[in-house]
C-alpha cells in the first residue's frame, strides 16, 4: 500500500493527539470545526444559505443550527462543496454499477449509500482526508487493534480478511471493504467481502476453504457464526473480530467469545461519521474527538448532562470537506460517562443505549433464535423494485408484519408479494424458515415521540 504524506501525517498527529491534554483536543476540535463551518459556508449554497445571521467566528458548536438526512438528501446538489458532483450523474453512472462499489467517484470522492428514512438512501462522498481519518482511526484507537492480536499467530498464519456485510449495493462497510481491496492484488487476494444475504451453508463453506484469521461483520452474522461453530459445522479459529453496523448484546458478545476465544472489538459509528468511537477494554466507546464532535442532547437539541440518557446525538464530520456533515441528527440514544475511562484514553467516552433500529430475535432451527439485524432486513426489501417506504414489526419469535407504501405507477399487492417472496428467501438463508410473513395495509408509522420513521421495530 502506499503510504502518502497526508496519511503519514493523519497518523502521527493522531498519536500525538491521543497522547495530549482534553484542553489540547478542545482547542484542536475548535480550529478544526470553524475551518469546517467556513469551508462550508464558502462552498456549499444550502449552508450559506443556513449559516445566515450565525457569527463568523464559532466560539460553541450550539452557535450553529442542526440538519437532518431529509434536509440534506433534498438539496443534494446544493449541500456538495464540489460542483462537478451532482445527484443524477451519481446515481446514473456510479450508483447503478454495482461493479463500481469501491471506486472513486470523478477519481476523487470514495462513494458509500446508506438506508434512508424518507425511502431515498441518504449518498456520502468522502474525500481523501476522511478516507485517511477512518483508516487511520479505525486502526489506532482507543488502543491499537494490532496490540490486542497474537502477532506470533497472524505472522504464522498469514493475514486473511473476511468482512461479513451486505452486498448488493454501494453499502457502507462493503464499499470500504471494496476500497481497500483495490490498493493492492496482495491485499485483494487476501481480503474477501461475503454477502451476509448469501444461504448460511455456503458462508460456512467459503470461510471453512478461505480460513480468516481477521473477521469483520455485523452482529448478528457473527452471532449466527457462533452457532455454527459450536456445532462443528463452522470450523475456524480467528485471531481478532471486528463487530460493527448494529450494537451487540451482552449474551451475543458472551457466546462469541466462548466460541472463538479471541479479542472483540466493537466499533460504532454511521456512514456519516465512518470512525466516530471504537470499544475499549473497559467495553467504553471512546469518540475520536479531534476528528469528529459528538452532542449527546435531549428532543429540543439542547445538551443532557454526563450520565443522562439523550434523546438523539448530533454529530460532526471535521474531516469530511466535500460533504459537510455539521450538527446532523443521527437519531441514537446515548450516555455519556462523567468521569475518565479506567482504559486511560482522554477521549470522551459514552454508552450507547438504543439506535433508531431495533434486532429482531426470531425463532429459527432447534428451537435457537436468531438476530436479525435491521441493516440486512432492509437492504432486501429496499432493494425490491417499487418499494418507497417501509416498516417491519416484529411481534414475536414467530412473525413478523411488514408495512408498505409504494412509488407510483407499481400495484400495491405486486410489491408486497415480491417483498414476502425477497424476505422469505433471506430468511431461509439465516436457518429462520417457520416464522409467517404478514402485509399490514397501514402505512408505515411514525414513532410518536420523535417523529422519526424508524424502519425496523419490536412491536
Ligand atoms: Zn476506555
Amino acid at each position: 500500500m502506499k503510504l502518502s504524506n497526508t496519511l503519514v501525517w493523519t497518523l502521527a498527529d493522531a498519536f500525538v493527539t491521543a497522547h495530549s491534554s482534553s484542553q489540547h483536543m478542545n482547542a484542536m476540535q475548535n480550529r478544526r470545526l470553524n475551518d469546517v463551518v467556513h469551508h462550508a459556508r464558502s462552498s456549499s449554497p444550502l449552508y450559506r444559505h443556513l449559516y445566515q445571521g450565525v457569527s463568523q467566528q464559532i466560539e460553541n458548536i450550539a452557535q450553529l443550527p442542526s440538519i437532518d438526512k431529509a434536509t440534506l438528501m433534498g438539496s443534494f446538489d446544493d449541500w456538495v462543496t464540489d460542483p462537478e458532483v451532482r445527484l443524477q450523474d451519481l446515481k446514473v453512472n456510479f450508483l447503478s454499477n454495482l461493479d463500481r462499489v469501491g471506486d472513486l467517484y470523478l477519481g476523487k470522492y470514495m462513494v458509500m449509500t446508506t438506508s434512508g428514512t424518507t425511502g431515498e438512501p441518504a449518498i456520502l462522498l468522502q474525500d481523501d482526508q476522511s478516507w485517511n481519518v477512518i483508516n487511520v482511526m479505525g486502526r489506532t484507537r482507543p488502543q491499537a487493534i494490532v496490540t490486542r492480536i497474537n502477532l506470533v499467530q497472524l505472522a504464522r498464519r498469514g493475514m486473511r480478511t473476511a468482512a461479513l456485510f451486505a452486498t448488493g449495493g454501494h453499502y457502507g462497510a462493503a464499499a470500504l471493504t471494496e476500497r481497500v481491496r483495490r490498493f493492492s492484488p496482495l491485499i485483494a487476494e487476501r481480503t474477501r467481502v461475503i454477502s451476509v444475504l448469501r444461504p448460511i451453508d455456503e458462508i460456512v463453506a467459503e470461510l471453512n476453504s478461505f480460513n480468516p484469521t481477521l473477521i469483520s461483520g455485523y452482529p448478528s452474522i457473527i452471532s449466527l457464526l457462533a452457532v455454527e461453530q459450536r456445532s462443528g459445522r463452522l470450523r475456524i479459529t480467528p485471531l481478532h473480530i471486528l463487530c460493527a453496523g448494529e450494537l451487540l448484546t451482552p449474551s451475543t458478545r458472551q457466546e462469541i467469545n466462548e466460541v472463538f476465544n479471541c479479542p472483540l472489538t466493537e466499533g460504532y459509528a454511521a456512514t456519516e461519521v465512518p470512525a466516530l468511537a471504537m470499544q475499549c477494554e473497559e467495553y467504553r466507546f471512546h469518540v475520536n474527538a479531534d476528528w469528529y464532535v459528538l452532542e449527546a442532547v435531549d428532543e429540543n437539541h439542547l445538551p443532557v448532562p454526563a450520565g443522562v440518557e439523550s434523546a438523539t446525538v448530533l454529530v460532526t464530520n471535521l474531516a469530511n470537506r466535500v460533504q459537510p456533515i455539521i450538527r446532523y441528527d443521527l437519531g441514537d440514544r446515548v450516555t455519556m460517562f462523567p468521569d475518565t475511562c479506567a482504559c486511560g484514553s482522554v477521549l470522551p467516552s459514552l454508552s450507547v443505549e438504543g439506535r433508531t433500529n431495533d434486532v429482531l430475535e426470531l425463532e429459527g432451527t432447534d428451537e435457537h433464535r436468531v438476530s436479525i439485524l435491521p441493516l440486512a432486513l432492509g437492504s432486501v426489501i429496499e432493494e425490491t423494485p417499487g418499494v418507497h417506504r417501509y416498516q417491519v414489526v416484529g411481534r414475536d419469535p414467530h412473525g413478523i408484519s411488514i408495512r408498505l407504501d409504494v412509488d407510483a405507477g407499481f400495484e400495491k399487492p405486486k410489491v408486497e408479494h415480491e417483498v414476502s417472496e425477497r424476505v422469505r428467501r433471506f430468511f431461509d438463508s439465516l436457518g429462520v424458515s417457520a416464522v409467517n410473513i404478514f402485509h399490514d395495509s397501514a402505512s408505515p408509522q411514525q414513532d410518536q415521540g420523535s417523529g422519526k420513521l424508524r424502519q425496523v421495530i419490536r412491536g
